[in-house]
């Protein structure tokens, strides 16, 4: 079994508990203006060339994102990491782009680390068939689950795809006390409006058994990455979030019962 991944992250501490090691998949079915990965989108490794200046001289050399990966081999590499996890409570996370979407892939990976005794967490979308949630939370520890937008046609147009299936799958794993964390990505004037945060803060308020959520706040470094990647970035010169806002937003989440971070 071969996947196509474009990264490993080692000793990262915001992907859930502990020191983990965090695996980017290749390929999503959501197109975020604000997403910070943009070379993960399309599931195929891609071609693009890398700039360096030395001495008043421009070097240009083609590179590629994104490489295909067995399981046996990805396993190896997530097991030298084993030590670190195992003094932390820490583990691996499978993230992207959206995992899910090489789900055959994901499936074998996560039971080679169950079997091995390694903690797994899976940092979704939710978008996915309700089959694939179902089987996956039989396998994962954790889902880190991202809620964006509630309004179905704000969430086409800033995602390309509607929220349905998202808030579906989110309502069954919650009644189903699946282990969640969500994470709200808040991007000024697109998810932190006042019509967003309300109907988010209902969708909140609806749940029983998820009580934990991450802020992950708006920043543009990834800007550079669209223009190598040929890609259009549709943020302008969005500023980043105040610590103010943030903090505002915190005390809201946590007047629903839920305990939050900011960062992840
Ligand atoms: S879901 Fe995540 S990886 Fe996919 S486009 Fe949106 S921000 Fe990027």
């Amino acid at each position: 079994m071969v996947g196509t991944i474009f990264d490993i992250k080692h000793f990262a501490i915001h992907d859930g508990p502990g020191i983990r090691q965090t695996i980017f998949f290749k390929g999503c079915p959501l197109k975020c203006w604000w997403c910070h990965n943009p070379e993960s989108q399309n599931p195929e490794p891609q071609q693009y060339f890398q700039t360096n200046r030395l001495d008043g001289q421009v070097f240009t050399k083609e590179k590629t994102v994104g490489y295909p990966i067995s399981v046996p081999d990805l396993f190896q590499i997530i097991e030298k990491d084993r030590v670190f996890f195992e003094e932390s409570a820490g583990g691996v996370t499978f993230s992207g782009g959206e995992p899910l979407m090489q789900f055959e892939f994901l499936e074998a990976i996560v039971q080679k680390c169950n079997s091995a005794g390694i903690h797994t967490a899976v940092d979704t979308s939710g978008f996915t068939s309700k089959k694939n949630i179902e089987k996956l939370s039989e396998m994962t520890r954790l889902f880190l689950y991202d809620v964006k937008i509630i309004n179905s046609n704000e969430h086409k147009k800033y995602t390309g795809v509607p929220p349905g299936p998202i808030i579906e799958n989110l309502l069954w794993l919650d009644k189903n006390n699946i282990n969640v964390t969500l994470r709200f990505p808040v991007i000024p004037s697109i998810t932190d409006t006042g019509e967003n945060m309300s109907a988010l803060k209902t969708l909140l308020s609806q749940l029983k058994s998820i009580h934990n959520l991450d802020i992950l706040p708006f920043h543009s470094m990834s800007k550079a990455k669209y223009k190598r990647f040929n890609q259009p970035y549709k943020m302008g010169n969005t500023p980043p979030v105040s610590d103010d806002a943030l903090w505002a937003m915190k005390q809201d989440f946590e007047a629903l019962g839920f305990e939050v971070k900011i960062g992840g």
